[in-house]
C-alpha cells in the first residue's frame, strides 16, 4: 500500500527502508509480537543498484524463515559451485552441505526485497511504500521518540515510537539526523559495471582476478549477471564514453573466453554502473534509535557480502530489541562489529587491487574463514523470542 492513510499515531518500532535489512528486521520484530511500521520512499518491487550473490549464512536465514520455497518458485537457480580464476588458473570449490545449506542463491532484488516485505506484512507489520522519513522527533532528553513522514502527494504525519530503525542505506537520513559516528573507515573502493545476459553458457559462480581488473558471473532469475570492476581511480578512464567497450575490455583482461562467452549472449536492458564508495562502520544505536544494513555498515561490493550481512544484522538487532533496553542494543553492536571487522578489512584489501595472485588467494582464504565464523555464529544463535515472553 502507498501513502500515509490509516496509520496509527504510535508504533513500538518504525523501520525506515524496506529492502533486505529493513524488511527482514520488520519481519522478525513483527513475528515477535511488536507493533511495527515499515516504510520506504520507493515503490514495492522496485529494483536497486546491486548484484545479488547470497552467501551461506544468508541462505541459512532465509531457510529458517521459511522463504526458500518462494525464492525457488520465482525461478531462482540453485548455485552448487564457486570458481575463483587467478589469471589462467581456475580453483573450483563445490558448495558442501553445512548447517542444512547445500547450495547458494542469487535472487534478483526485484524478487528478494518484495518477498521479505510480504513476509513482514504477513507477520503483522504495517507496510507503506512511497513514504519518506523527513525528520526525527526528539524528546528534550535527546531520545528519539518518533518520526515525521511525508508521502508522494505531500501529505505529512508525525508518528511516535519506542525506537526508530534506520535501514535506509548508504545515504542514511537516520544516521545523519542522529549524527552516528563513523568508527572505522576503509581506504579503497572499486568501480563496477554490470548487466544481465540471456543464454550465457556458464555454470555456478565465477570470480575473476587479474592486474587492476576483476569480473564475475552470477546465475540469477532467467539470466546471468556479469560484472566488471576496476579500482575507482580508473573507473572514468575505463568506462566513460563507451561503457560497453570498457566492460568488454575488462572482461577480456580477466579472461578472453569470458569476453567471447558474453559477446555470444544477449544483453537484457542496459549496463548499470556504480562508481565506488569507501567502506565504513558506524556506531549503530542510541537512545530510541538503531541502524541496520548499509545504514550502519558498508563495504565494497567486490566481495558480494552486503545482503548477507544485512540479513545477519536484522537478526542480531531484532534479538537485541526483544531482549530489551540499552543492554540488548549494546550486545547487537558488539556482535555486529566482531563479525564485520574481519570481513570489512579483507574486503578493503581486495578492493585495493594492489595484490599479486598469491596475496589475493590468501585474502580469499581469510574471507572464507570470516564467512565460516559468521555462518557458525548465525547457525548457533537463537531467533528473537516473543516480546511478551
Ligand atoms: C554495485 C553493487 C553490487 C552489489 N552486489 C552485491 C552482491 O552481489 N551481494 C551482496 O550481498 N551485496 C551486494 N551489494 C551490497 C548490497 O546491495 C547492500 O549491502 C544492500 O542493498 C544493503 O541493503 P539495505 O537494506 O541495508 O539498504 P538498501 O538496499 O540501500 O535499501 C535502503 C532503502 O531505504 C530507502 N530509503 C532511503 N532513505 C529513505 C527515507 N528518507 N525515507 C524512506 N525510505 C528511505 C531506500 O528507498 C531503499 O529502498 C552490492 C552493492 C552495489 C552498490
Amino acid at each position: 500500500m502507498n501513502g500515509l492513510h490509516n496509520l496509527d499515531s504510535h508504533y513500538d518500532v518504525i523501520v525506515i527502508g524496506a529492502r533486505c535489512a529493513g524488511a527482514a528486521t520488520a519481519f522478525l520484530l513483527a513475528r515477535s509480537g511488536a507493533k511495527v511500521l515499515l516504510i520506504d520512499r520507493q515503490q514495492y518491487g522496485s529494483d536497486t543498484m546491486s548484484t545479488h550473490a547470497l552467501m551461506r549464512s544468508a541462505v541459512l536465514q532465509l531457510k529458517r524463515w521459511g522463504l526458500i520455497p518462494r525464492i525457488a518458485a520465482a525461478g531462482t537457480p540453485a548455485i552448487r559451485s564457486t570458481t575463483f580464476h587467478y589469471g589462467d588458473e581456475a580453483v573450483k570449490v563445490d558448495i558442501k552441505p553445512e548447517h542444512g545449506v547445500d547450495s547458494l542463491l542469487a535472487p534478483r532484488r526485484t524478487v528478494l526485497d518484495p518477498l521479505l516485505v510480504d513476509a513482514a506484512r504477513e507477520a503483522g507489520a504495517v507496510v507503506r511504500h512511497g513514504v519518506a522519513l523527513s525528520e526525527l522527533q526528539f524528546a528534550s532528553s535527546g531520545r528519539v521518540i518518533g518520526a515525521s513522514l511525508r508521502d508522494g502527494r505531500g501529505a505529512c504525519m508525525t508518528v511516535r515510537s519506542d525506537i526508530v530503525i534506520g535501514a535506509d542505506g548508504r545515504q542514511s537520513t537516520v544516521a545523519q539526523l542522529v549524527n552516528a559516528q563513523v568508527l572505522v573507515e576503509g581506504s579503497n573502493a572499486s568501480g563496477i559495471i554490470f548487466g544481465y545476459f540471456a543464454d550465457l553458457n556458464s555454470d555456478g559462480l565465477h570470480w575473476h582476478f587479474a592486474k587492476n581488473v576483476a569480473a564475475g558471473v552470477i546465475p540469477t532469475n532467467s539470466s546471468h549477471c556479469v560484472f566488471a570492476a576496476v579500482p575507482t581511480s580508473l573507473f572514468v578512464s575505463t568506462f566513460r564514453g563507451d561503457a560497453m567497450g570498457g566492460f568488454l575490455q575488462v572482461l577480456a583482461s580477466n579472461s578472453p573466453e569470458l569476453r567471447a562467452n558474453v559477446e555470444r549472449a544477449t544483453l537484457i536492458g542496459r549496463l548499470r554502473s556504480f562508481g565506488g564508495a569507501k567502506s565504513y562502520l558506524r556506531h549503530c544505536h542510541g537512545a530510541g534509535w538503531a541502524l541496520v544494513g548499509d545504514a550502519g555498515y558498508f563495504k565494497d561490493p567486490l566481495t558480494a557480502h552486503g545482503i548477507t550481512d544485512a540479513l545477519r544484522d536484522a537478526q542480531l538487532l531484532s534479538r537485541g530489541i526483544v531482549e530489551g533496553g540499552a543492554r540488548g542494543l549494546e550486545a547487537y553492536q558488539r556482535e555486529r562489529d566482531a563479525l564485520s571487522l574481519p570481513l570489512m578489512r579483507t574486503t578493503d584489501a581486495i578492493a585495493s587491487f594492489s595484490w599479486d595472485f598469491d596475496e589475493v588467494k590468501q585474502l580469499h582464504a581469510d574471507l572464507s574463514a570470516a564467512m565460516k565464523t559468521e555462518a557458525n555464529h548465525i547457525a548457533s544463535s537463537c531467533q528473537p523470542a516473543s516480546l511478551a515472553a
